[in-house]
């Protein structure tokens, strides 16, 4: 069991986020652990990753997909060249306390990998 779980607020579970995996037909997402947590364009692992800009946010961590072939993160090269004329894309973000999902602004396909916290690297405190 990852410590991490007990830590999650209840609430979690109605905001949406595992609803809505299930409705994509993704079993697995009805895991509720944030360690099994998947991203809902890949179904690849999140990963746990320090917040580059941690002074807006409540926590220094949030989860990430960083697979390089997340169909959400390869449309988002497109989308920002077309929007504003910029080689950028984003990659899924959620906040793992509050459930809240947010696109995560990436400038290659190696930025904030750095940042990325190895499971078991953080306790849930
Ligand atoms: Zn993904």
């Amino acid at each position: 069991m990852n410590p991490m779980s007990a830590a999650l607020p209840p609430r979690l579970k109605s905001r949406g986020v595992v609803g809505r995996v299930e409705d994509a037909g993704l079993p697995f997402m009805t895991d509720p652990e944030p360690s099994q947590r998947k991203c809902p364009h890949c179904g690849a692992h999140l990963s746990r990753f320090e917040i580059p800009d941690a002074a807006g946010f409540d926590e220094p961590y949030h989860l990430a997909c960083f697979n390089d072939e997340c169909p959400y993160y390869l449309r988002g090269w497109a989308w920002m060249l077309e929007q504003y004329g910029v080689r950028s894309s984003y990659r899924y973000r959620v906040d793992p306390k509050s459930g809240h999902e947010s696109p995560l602004a990436v400038w290659s396909s190696t930025a904030l990998k750095g940042n990325v916290v190895p499971d078991g690297g953080v306790d849930g405190k």
